[in-house]
C-alpha cells in the first residue's frame, strides 16, 4: 500500500529497513522494520527530540534505562537504543498482533476464558514489575497491551466445541485474524508495552492529566499521588472492558468522567453483564476499590478464584 511506498529513512538507522507504520503518538511514530543483521522483523519507536523539552527527554532516557533491565515474557523487550542529533530510536521486540484494543473492537467483547488468558499474562508482567522491579507502569490500558498471535496452523487445528458459558457463543472465529473467542487457543502471547512515553503528564496550569482519564485511578486525579496500586485499578478497568466491551468509567464530558472516577461510580450494567460470572465481577470489584489500601495487590489479584479457574486449560500454570 501507499504506507510502504513512502517509508522515511533516518541517518544512524542503516541497520534497519522500515517496512510499515504500526502506530503514531505525540512525540513518536512506531514502525515495523527488518533488521539486516539478523534478518528478523522488529518494531522501532522513532522519538522526535526536537518536539520535546529537556524534562521530557530525560524521562525518556530514564525509561530506556528501566526497560533495559526488564526481562520477562509479558513485557515487550528493548533490543537496542540509538540516539542521533534529532531522534531517539527504541528498537523493540515486534508484536505482530497489535493492540489488544483493536481485538476488543473486533470481537465486541471477550469470553471469560479469553479474558482470563489475556489478563493472566498481563498480571504476570505487572507482578514482575511490582514485586521484582518495584516499578509502577502508570499507563496500563488496552492500547499499550500488545500480542504475538499464535501460529496460523495451530489455530486452524480441530476447533473446540462452542462454549455455552459466558459469551463464548456470541463471538466468531476470524479466519483472517488469529483471534478467537472459542476456548483454549487464546490470543497468543500478551505483552505490556509503552514504558513512560505516554504516562500521565500533569498540566501545570490546569492541574489535569494530558492523557486519557478512562483507566486512571481516583487518587491520581484527586491529588496526583500514586503507588503501584494504580496499576491494579487500571488492570481492573482493562478486565472490565474485556468482559463487556466498554470501560467502567466513561463520559464524553471530562468533568463528568472525573466525577465518576472520584466517586468510584461504575456498575455491572444489564444486559451486558448478565451472563458474566459472579467470580469475574468479584475480581473486578476488588481492583476498582476507591481506597488504594483496600485494592488487591497483584499477588491477591492472581490468587483470586476467577484467575485460577481453568488456568491450565488456557495454556498457563496458575
Ligand atoms: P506512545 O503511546 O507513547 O505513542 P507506544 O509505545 O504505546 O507509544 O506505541 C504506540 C503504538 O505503536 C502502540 O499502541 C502500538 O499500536 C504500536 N506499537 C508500539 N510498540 C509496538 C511493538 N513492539 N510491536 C507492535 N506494535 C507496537
Ligand atoms: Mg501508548
Amino acid at each position: 500500500g501507499p504506507q510502504q511506498l513512502h517509508m522515511p529513512t533516518y541517518a544512524g538507522l542503516e541497520r534497519y529497513k522500515l517496512l510499515s507504520m504500526l502506530g503514531d503518538g505525540a512525540f513518536s511514530t512506531v514502525f515495523k522494520a527488518l533488521d539486516h543483521n539478523t534478518n528478523e522483523t522488529v518494531a522501532i519507536k522513532v522519538v522526535r527530540k526536537l518536539e520535546m523539552n529537556s524534562g521530557q527527554r530525560s524521562s525518556i532516557l530514564k525509561e530506556v534505562q528501566l526497560m533495559r533491565s526488564f526481562q520477562h515474557a509479558s513485557i515487550v523487550s528493548l533490543l537496542d537504543f540509538i540516539e542521533t542529533q534529532h531522534f531517539y530510536f527504541l528498537v523493540l521486540e515486534l508484536c505482530e498482533g497489535g493492540e489488544l484494543f483493536h481485538q476488543i473492537v473486533h470481537l465486541t467483547y471477550f469470553s471469560e476464558d479469553l479474558a482470563r488468558h489475556c489478563i493472566w499474562q498481563v498480571a504476570e508482567g505487572i507482578r514482575y514489575l511490582h514485586e521484582e522491579k518495584g516499578v509502577v507502569h502508570r499507563d496500563i490500558k488496552p492500547e499499550n497491551i500488545l500480542f504475538e498471535p499464535i501460529p496460523f496452523m495451530e489455530h486452524h487445528g480441530p476447533k473446540p466445541p462452542l462454549q455455552q458459558e459466558g459469551h463464548g457463543d456470541k463471538a466468531k472465529v476470524d479466519e483472517g485474524g488469529f483471534i478467537s473467542n472459542h476456548g483454549g487457543g487464546g490470543i497468543g502471547k500478551v505483552k505490556i508495552a509503552d514504558f513512560g512515553l505516554s504516562k500521565v503528564l500533569w498540566d501545570r496550569q490546569t492541574r489535569t492529566p494530558c492523557g486519557t482519564l478512562d483507566y486512571l485511578a481516583p487518587e491520581v486525579i484527586k491529588d496526583g499521588r500514586y503507588s503501584i496500586s494504580i496499576d491494579i485499578w487500571a488492570l481492573g478497568c482493562v478486565l472490565y472492558t474485556l468482559l463487556c466491551g466498554f470501560p467502567p468509567f466513561y463520559d464524553d464530558s471530562v468533568d463528568i468522567l472525573t466525577e465518576k472516577i472520584i466517586q468510584g461510580s461504575y456498575s455491572f450494567m444489564a444486559p451486558w453483564w448478565d451472563a458474566v460470572s459472579d467470580d469475574a465481577k468479584d475480581l473486578v470489584s476488588h481492583a476498582l476499590c476507591l481506597d488504594p489500601n483496600d485494592r488487591y495487590s497483584i499477588h491477591e489479584f492472581m490468587q483470586h478464584p476467577w484467575m485460577l479457574n481453568q488456568a491450565t486449560n488456557s495454556g498457563h500454570e496458575p
